[in-house]
């Protein structure tokens, strides 16, 4: 089944989370259905959800005699563990015959490649695809559908597919994430259950109160977002170069499922068959009375500010099969000894395995630092930073890094090296900038530090050396391999690895690693602005921020404070609340092979900074003092935590890992979306 509008083809794609659903869904006006399999996707907690190997090989057989599509979403990022387990996987898909795979990790994408397999690939919403220099990377990879930012403008797309001829795919119907995809860490940081492999327990949906200037906002659920709901701009997602109009919800029901089926095909038809005519909101009232949560058209026609919060059953867990909210607030873990002592002994084997194995790096370490304005620049400097990152995101009120500040730096680095930091997320308008700034005069700088593909794409042989940063979410050596064939000279390890991931990404990634080991670094990017909740709402009390100035907006509940820094680009940045630490295991990090020790310096008044940098360069130089220096430090914010490594991980399934306290609900309702 195909439909065309003006020759252009329009699919309507629905979600099935299990093959009794899919028996009842494929047969309704949709051309494509898309689900996962018993492995490797970003919904494995749910019981009796996902398709086993047999279901996958009937769905794809009954879905193709009706002469529909099928897509399987393989779109976790992967651990070391589970590699192996991917190429079995995978060599069964090509077998099963699906139209395509659905991949955030690119090992997912190295494999298929390496294994010669005839299997075609989409690119996840989890890649968080937003420029053109992405999708001409991911075209010349053979990647043949992209699933756009969920931020991403119907203006934006239309310009994309114009410039690429790359299909694109919408999300049209459903539930949303309020921060871009691939880069919210929180429920990783607090429960050690990764949003990027499938087990947000989604803190976005928390009851959280707005802080800022010494004043309290009454912003109920500031986090939360409503259903994307499209089905009144059928001509506008055709016109903006949509094939395919994806609807979200692999966790719900038949019958909800059918009910939109209906309504946006049957939407579609008519559009084509009348366009002048068209009726936009024939089903309008049909949706609204059975929607979950109230409605928004997201991000599809510019950013939605307030307006995409919604208050409707928030906090009751009325949207969700199991009846229960994901969890509630929780505070991120303190550092403790036993935790510190079982960290130690992972290391430790790592080490003993990689001497065993001849496979010691044998790279000279350093420290590196984050900074966001020339004050904390200097005192890293001062302080021995072996390499400075200037912020490509700085945090308001502080200005972006201009030339002259550089030129300034390189004078003053001595045999530092000094690199430029980019935008995280890169529009055609920040690749305009960056061209100009990078492509005439040469900048005195020793590279640049890259957090998207198109940035790779651009910037690479073209002078600067290029440092991955950990938002590429390497989180195995497939991945880490992927980056260095593409010209990366560097790369940061994902921030959200637990213990076992990072011990087994430590003992095989070949070349120098980097981690983050200090600092408050941001849990959620997003484009939504927080900031808007101070201006609109009319405080309700009176309280000074605990740990950051008071100009500085936090979200606060009775577990604790999250700090959130504007940057120039407009976008927010929501920080944990407790600092990362990990110079009581520093020592073993460094005999487990990571090369570079980065501290997210950004939130540091600078002789903080300057204190911490001298802290981590005594310990590196003499790291049997490690535990001594760590006695001297004091912490800045709420205390210290390990951070994600105060969980074991290792495990596809999501099981809970030693020492790790899993609310009592989580296990059972630990979901997210494709
Ligand atoms: S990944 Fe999405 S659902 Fe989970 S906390 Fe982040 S924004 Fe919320």
């Amino acid at each position: 089944m195909a439909r065309f509008f003006n020759g252009k083809e329009v699919e309507l794609l629905a979600p099935t989370g299990t093959f009794e659903i899919f028996k009842q869904v494929i047969g309704e006006n949709c051309d494509a259905v898309y689900f996962g399999g018993p492995s490797l996707n970003m919904r494995l907690m749910r019981k009796g959800f996902n398709f086993s190997l047999e279901e996958i090989t009937e769905a794809v057989k009954i879905a193709h005699g009706l002469g529909k599509k099928v897509y399987v979403t393989v779109n976790n990022l992967l651990n070391e563990g589970e590699l192996e387990e991917a190429q079995a996987y995978l060599r069964f898909l090509e077998s099963a015959g699906p139209d395509a795979i659905i991949v955030q990790d690119f090992a997912v994408l190295s494999l298929v490649r390496e294994m010669g397999l005839n299997i075609k690939v989409h690119s996840s919403v989890m890649m968080n695809v937003h420029n053109v220099e992405m999708v001409r990377a991911l075209q010349e990879m053979g990647v043949t559908r992209v699933v756009t930012s969920r931020e991403m403008d119907l203006m934006t797309t239309r310009y994309l597919q114009q410039a690429t001829g790359m299909e694109l795919e919408y999300f049209v119907h459903g539930d949303m994430c309020s921060v871009h995809g691939a880069n919210c860490y929180f429920s990783s940081m607090v429960f050690g259950m990764s949003s990027n492999r499938g087990k947000c327990l989604k803190p976005c949906r928390w009851d959280y109160r707005v802080k800022k200037d010494g004043n309290v906002y009454p912003a109920e659920y500031p986090l939360a977002v409503k259903d994307m709901f499209m089905y009144e701009h059928i001509p506008e997602l055709i016109h903006g170069g949509i094939t395919s109009f994806k609807i979200e919800g692999r966790m719900r029901d038949a019958a909800f499922v059918i009910m939109l089926v209906k309504a946006y095909g049957d939407a579609i038809d008519r559009y084509i068959n009348d366009p002048v005519g068209f009726d936009r909101s024939r089903d309008t009232k049909l949706l609204h009375e059975n929607r979950k949560r109230d409605f928004s058209t997201g991000y599809a026609f510019g950013r939605p500010g307030l307006s995409n919060i919604n208050r409707r059953y928030e906090g009751t867990g009325k949207f969700y099969s199991t009846g229960k909210v994901f969890s509630t607030p929780t505070e991120e873990r303190e550092l403790g000894e036993k935790r510190v002592e079982a960290i130690r002994e992972a290391l430790v084997a790592v080490a003993q395995e990689k001497k065993g194995a001849g496979r010691q790096n044998g790279v000279v370490a350093g420290i590196s630092v984050h900074v966001n304005n020339m004050a904390q620049a200097k005192a890293a400097l001062e302080a021995g930073a072996d390499h400075l990152y200037l912020s490509g995101d700085v945090f308001e009120p502080d200005r972006p890094f201009t030339k002259e500040d550089v030129k300034e730096l390189a004078a003053l680095k001595g045999n530092a090296k000094l690199y430029l930091g980019l935008p995280r997320m890169m529009t055609e308008q920040h690749f305009d900038l960056y061209e100009g700034l990078l492509f005439g005069e040469r900048l005195p700088i020793d590279g640049l530090m890259v957090t998207n593909l198109g940035a790779i794409r651009k910037f690479v042989g073209k002078g600067y050396p290029l440092v991955g940063d950990f938002n590429l979410n390497v989180y195995n050596r497939l991945s880490a391999d992927f980056y260095r064939g593409l010209g990366v000279g560097r790369l940061t390890a994902s921030m959200e690895l637990p213990l076992k991931d990072l011990a087994g990404l430590l003992a095989h990634a070949p070349g120098p690693l980097e981690a983050i080991v200090h600092g408050s670094p941001a849990i959620m990017y997003m484009e939504h602005d927080l900031y808007e909740n101070a201006e609109v709402y009319q405080a309700i009390a009176e309280e000074d921020n605990h740990y950051v100035d008071n100009s500085i907006l936090v979200l606060k509940t009775d577990k604790g404070e999250n700090p959130v820094y504007r940057d120039v680009h407009g976008r927010n940045h929501l920080m944990m609340a407790k600092e990362l630490c990990l110079m009581p295991v520093l020592k073993e990090l460094l005999e487990a092979g990571l090369s570079v020790f980065r501290i997210e310096g950004a939130t540091y008044k600078p002789e903080q900074l300057a204190e911490i940098v001298r802290s981590y360069k005594a310990a590196l130089a003499n790291p049997d003092a490690a535990r001594d220096q760590f006695g001297r430090m004091t912490p800045v914010y709420a205390g210290y935590t390990l951070g994600v490594l105060q969980f074991d991980g290792g495990s596809a399934s999501g099981a809970a890992g030693a020492g790790e306290e899993a609310s009592a609900n989580e296990a059972e309702a630990a979901v997210s979306r494709a």
